[in-house]
């Protein structure tokens, strides 16, 4: 189905197009109907079925047949992905949680053994740590992926799974995805990343060797804070069996308005990946300055424990270290929400990869709080560094700290 597409990546000499480039073009073509030279919102919930449909496989996603099966909209934004991440194919789903679910589901059997990251998104965690092992007899183990030996340490003959996030949510923990590659492999496991912090342009994971690449396309990739989202990045043979169990048979469909939406907005990745690393390295190089800041995690920073190993990961010169951070007030729970309360341009809201600037404040009672490294038990913020002015963005931090009396 994506034969008509415009490019595949490649310029007209053979020589591979650069990010920027592939991200406008890639998905893009022109309508054959009307000329139009962007692709148009496919909303028909059915498409004409040949004169005798009685061979179809209902179950086909091969076909445009009806929209749950696939639809155009969806398909030109697998096949940017798919370039853009460095895998074979991807798949694209209605949401981040929609592609981690469908990943666990569709390669965990009852029996089998998964491994996943001490700190992940809160879904992850619930799949993994409760509702697979409960409702499906899967085993888990929680680690600290951050050092391979935890990996290594918690392997069985049963394990089918190694599942990361990296740079992890809300910790900012980063793990060395070759290094855990080659054990899930040694292992007969596959790899699968969780690469939302980062987003394709500043890590590409299944170049480091994983075989999985999960986005959540609702961040960094639509970067507008208006669509919900989610790819899984992999070989063909993996997406088939994940668009036959979730997307068609347990329904995780992406709507093609959202496919759309979502595909406008990837064009403007680079350019807004940029301006996000710059900006949030010089804001944590401010927070880390101020006395009333106990502390700023944030990959970029040298004083991270994971700094090299980060920047050991980074999949081009420009790229850099996501626009997430959290930091940690000298003061209690009431001086963290009073700070928050005196931000002007940030804004206090959950999320992150949107042009706004957003802030969370995650207090000391978090039930996943005995996982996290001691600075983050006296509460602590989650803040996603948005697409404004980054010295609008230090004068609104400075403002709040005095009118908080902090
Ligand atoms: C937001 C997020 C998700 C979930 O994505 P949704 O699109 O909200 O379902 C998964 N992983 C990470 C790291 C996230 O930040």
């Amino acid at each position: 189905m994506t034969s008509d597409l415009v490019h595949h990546g490649e310029s007209f000499d053979g020589t591979p197009l650069g990010f920027a480039t592939k991200s406008i073009h890639l998905g893009n073509g022109v309508d054959a109907e009307t000329g139009a030279i962007r692709r148009p919102i496919t909303l028909a919930n059915a498409y004409a079925l040949p004169y005798d449909p009685s061979d179809i496989n209902w179950s086909s996603s091969d076909v445009n047949l009806y929209t749950r099966n696939g639809h155009p909209n969806q398909r030109y934004l697998e096949a940017k992905l798919a370039n853009l991440e460095g895998t074979e194919d991807a798949v694209v789903l209605a949401s981040g949680v929609a592609a981690l679910a469908a990943t666990f589901t569709t390669l965990l059997d009852r029996g089998d053994h998964a491994i996943f990251s001490d700190t992940t998104y809160i879904a992850a965690y619930r799949l993994l740590n409760q509702i697979l092992p409960e409702k499906y007899g899967i085993e888990t183990s929680i680690v600290d992926t951050s050092d391979p030996q935890n990996i290594a340490a918690a392997i069985r003959p049963n394990t089918k799974l190694v599942h990361i996030e990296t740079p992890a949510n809300p910790t900012l923990k980063v793990t060395d995805i070759e290094a855990a590659a080659k054990l899930a492999h040694d292992a007969g496991a596959l790899l699968s990343v969780d690469n939302t912090f980062n987003s394709p342009f500043n890590v590409r994971p299944a170049d480091l060797g994983a075989d999985v690449v999960i986005e959540s396309l609702t961040k960094y990739i639509n970067g507008h804070g208006d669509a919900l989202g989610g790819a899984i990045a992999t070989r063909k043979a993996l997406t088939d069996r994940i668009r036959f169990t979730y997307q068609v048979n347990y329904g995780g469909i992406i709507s093609p308005f959202n496919a759309w939406l979502i595909n406008r907005g990837s064009v403007t990745l680079p350019l807004r990946m940029r301006q996000h690393n710059a900006s949030a390295l010089a804001i944590a190089k401010h927070l880390e300055s101020l006395p009333q800041v106990r502390f700023v995690a944030y990959p970029g920073l040298e004083s991270h424990p994971h700094h090299d190993v980060a920047a050991r990961q980074l999949a081009r010169p420009d790229a850099g270290f996501g626009g997430v951070l959290s930091f940690g007030l000298d003061t209690d729970h009431d001086g963290h929400n009073r700070f928050v309360s005196k931000l002007n341009v940030i804004t206090s809201a959950v999320s992150l990869g949107h042009d706004e600037s957003l802030i969370v404040f995650l207090g000391e009672d978090d039930e996943r709080q005995y996982l996290y490294p001691e600075e983050f038990h006296r509460g602590f913020f989650r803040l996603a560094v948005g697409l404004e002015d980054t010295d609008d963005l230090i004068r609104d931090i400075d403002h709040a700290f005095a009118e908080a009396k902090l």
